[in-house]
């Protein structure tokens, strides 16, 4: 379920593996609600999500209950005691606190908490929207307070000369840190210094593997844990800091707070992976009791994740022992945010807590419920019939949640709100909790694509889909180091000449085992990896390089176009890496052209209007792609700086059928030459539609009629070479 009004913004995650959504009163941003909110909830750290003029303030679970652990509330003063600089809500000013909060060196915060401690956070801040005057903020925060104890400690013992080799070792091991060396290739090895092995149960000359310490994460911790390592293997993030539990020796698991860094040679690929691994276990409990209760949620009352884990599994194994069915469901609250930042969070809470309700209410007695997340409910309920049951439940929950909206417990125009998504898998007798928990969840995040219902049930052919889509995730990141991108290049003929007289780059993956893969199979993931940056950079630059070569060998010149994605034309400095690859390839830029299209430009069309005119400036020429499939062409066209018009396949291909189609062409050439465009016609694939469109005055025409995007020696052989 993805909401769009209008503006849409993608929001990247610090790791720059998640891409988000989040909509906010007044600030419309489109991106996968879900997955901001599984971003917040995957976090160990603190997250806040702000507006600079503090009209909107969101923070995560972990920082709330934190905070309320410390008699604070997530409001202005809070916001201000952190980037604010001794300014109060009556004399900030919201430029001054985000320049504050962007600080590259990260900003650090003390809060006094309990019993005289302090507690040390550090944030790091992104923005994720610019709105007039306001921008909306992204705020990460780690908890240092126990690194720092430990830091200062031994750098107090350092102080007084205390300390020799052998008294450090000993200091590390009483501070329970453990030191970790990864040298990184083909198969990574892993070095821990000796306390650290004890801690963790290695014996002493054991050779340890990444997949060695994988194996010790908890099984709830091990998706992010992977994801943030495959982060930092492949170089897109620097750092790896993460609050994972481990199993230790005796069959226990104990929280490690890891901070690892990255060290790259010149030509940035990482070679090692050095840092600490810190056992907060201590820390963690103490943190715990702050909840009163370390297996309950505080705010539903429910039980926690973990205390959901627990009781769910001795829930499981009494079924087993007198034979009987369950089912397990992820059920999950749509449009959360958006009801969080248009209701407020009084009523957020109210609303968790009417669910909570609604679940005890209406499920059996054998059931365990837990809040998992901040907007995330699951049970496992002992039943007679599994998706009878469950389905019956849903229902009494919607109906409930729609009796409530009634102006006593919660607004009645949320009524028509109060809507959620239930993953359903339904026990086998075989499954453990967490895989019960994490087939239902699966569902839940396949939900956008399979329907409406409420209740999504558990199909491993979903599961399979969305697994080698992970796989092509952690893949893509390898395939440019790998050189296995590779360009091809579809001719564009002229009408007047019948000659090639330019051609599209067009991008293809050679996996070594799936063979050939198309863009439309990898391009929205690159996107969503963050690694589209580096492949349109990469595309860029080859493009560039190959029609030099072409000038070089002395073929007849032709203009190269290259597509520019939705992130390259927002996130990167567009026009200096165009300028910057034109400069080092010595290519004319009157050969080279970019293609944009409709849908990216009017995301934000005063900062299009911008870039355009200084590629422009650059002497390369911009081509509007696709054109005729977006919302607004006509208002679009009238104000980007664009020379040429590509009109999409979609309008082309009945041309010779449907005397609709060959005056809405006709009309577009029309215009097209009114304003002074050159007009290229897409899919060219007979001999009749060459004909029409030629009659018509089109000037270019790119298509299987003439020719498939080809590799590079095909396209000289069949096009330069006659
Ligand atoms: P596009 O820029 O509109 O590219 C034209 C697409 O139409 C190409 O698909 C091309 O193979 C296909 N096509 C051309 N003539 C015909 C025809 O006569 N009949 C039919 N049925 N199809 C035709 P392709 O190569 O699969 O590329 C799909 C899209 O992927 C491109 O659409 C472009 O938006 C994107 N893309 C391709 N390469 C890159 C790249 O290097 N970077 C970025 N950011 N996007 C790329
Ligand atoms: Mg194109
Ligand atoms: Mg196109």
């Amino acid at each position: 379920m993805e909401w769009v009004w209008g503006l849409a913004v993608a929001l990247v995650s610090a790791a720059g593996a998640a891409f988000v959504t989040a909509t906010v009163q007044s600030v419309k941003i489109s991106v996968s609600e879900r997955k901001l909110e599984a971003l917040l909830k995957a976090s160990n750290r603190y997250t806040i999500i702000w507006k600079s003029d503090l009209s909107y303030i969101h923070v995560n679970d972990a920082l709330r209950n934190r905070l309320y652990s410390l008699g604070r509330n997530p409001d202005a003063n809070f916001i201000l005691s952190i980037f604010g600089n001794e300014k109060t809500v009556d004399n900030f000013t919201p430029s001054a606190l985000l320049v504050a909060a962007l600080n590259e060196n990260g900003v650090d915060s003390v809060f006094s908490a309990a019993e005289g401690e302090n507690c040390y956070v550090k944030w790091r801040s992104e923005t994720v929207e610019v709105k007039k005057t306001v921008v909306l903020i992204i705020s990460e925060g780690i908890d240092e307070t126990e690194m720092r104890y430990v830091k200062s400690e031994l750098y107090e013992q350092r102080r007084r000369n205390y300390i020799t080799e052998e008294n450090f070792d000993m200091a590390m091991e009483s501070a329970e840190i453990g030191i970790i060396y990864i040298s990184v290739d083909e198969l990574p090895r892993v070095e821990i210094s000796e306390g650290g092995k004890k801690m963790l149960g290695f014996s002493d000359n054991e050779e340890l593997m990444l997949d060695d310490l994988a194996r010790k994460v908890y099984s709830v911790d091990l998706n992010s844990y992977q994801i943030k390592l495959k982060n930092l293997l492949s170089g897109i993030s620097d750092t790896l800091e993460a609050e994972i539990k481990l199993l230790i020796k005796n069959n226990d698991y104990h929280s490690f707070m890891l901070k690892w860094r990255g060290v790259k040679d010149e030509s940035g690929n990482v070679t090692r992976i050095t840092g600490a691994f810190i056992d907060v276990t201590n820390q963690r409990e103490r943190y715990n009791l702050y909840d009163g209760a370390s297996l309950v949620d505080p705010m539903s009352g429910l039980l926690n994740r973990r205390g959901f884990m627990d009781k769910g599994s001795a829930l499981l194994s009494a079924i087993d022992e007198v034979g009987g069915n369950a089912v397990m469901s992820s059920i999950k609250i749509e449009r959360m945010m958006k009801i969080n930042s248009i209701f407020g969070n009084d009523m957020w809470e109210r609303l968790i807590k009417c669910y909570a309700e609604g679940l005890v209410k209406f499920s059996s007695e054998k059931t365990v419920i837990g809040r998992l997340g901040t907007d995330d409910f699951a049970l496992i309920m002992g039943c007679k019939e599994p998706r009878r049951d469950i389905e019956r439940l849903t229902k009494e929950l919607l109906l409930f949640l729609e009796n409530s909206c009634n102006d006593n417990i919660l607004p009645a125009n949320l009524k028509d709100q109060v809507r959620f998504d239930a993953g359903v898998c339904v026990y086998d007798g075989v499954d453990d909790v967490q895989t019960l928990y994490y087939k239902a969840n699966i569902m839940l995040y396949a939900s956008d694509d399979i329907g409406k219902e409420v209740c999504h049930y558990y199909d491993d052919s979903v599961e399979k889909k969305i697994h080698d889509r992970e796989l092509i995730e952690y893949e893509i990141v390898s395939a440019l180091k790998h050189s296995e991108f590779e360009l091809y290049y579809q001719p564009k003929i002229s009408f007047k000449t019948g000659e090639i007289i330019g051609a599209e780059a067009l991008i293809r993956w050679n996996h070594p085992k799936r063979g050939l893969i198309q863009p439309y199979e990898f391009i929205p993931i690159a996107e969503d990896v963050g690694i589209i940056m580096k492949i349109d950079e990469w595309g860029l630059r080859q493009a560039c390089n190959q029609n030099k070569y072409w000038q070089i060998k002395g073929y007849k010149p032709i203009k190269v176009s290259v597509n520019i994605s939705k992130v390259q034309l927002y996130k990167t400095d567009i026009v200096k890496t165009i300028k910057h690859t034109l400069m080092e390839s010595n290519l004319d830029p009157k050969y080279f052209e970019v293609e944009i299209t409709e849908t990216m430009a009017v995301q934000d069309i005063e900062h299009t209007i911008d870039m355009l005119r200084n590629i422009k400036k650059l002497g390369v020429s911009v081509s509007m792609d696709d054109f005729g499939t977006g919302y607004s062409s006509l208002s679009a066209i009238k104000q980007l700086p664009i020379d040429v018009l590509k009109v999409d396949r979609s309008l082309i291909y009945d041309i010779c059928e449907n005397p609709a189609s060959e005056k809405i062409a006709q009309a577009i050439i029309e215009m097209g030459k009114a304003m002074k465009f050159r007009v290229v016609a897409e899919g060219v694939e007979t001999q009749e539609q060459w004909d029409i469109l030629q009659r018509l005055g089109y000037d270019e025409a790119q298509g299987y009629f003439h020719g498939k995007p080809l590799a590079t020696a095909d396209l000289e052989r069949q096009f330069f070479m006659q």
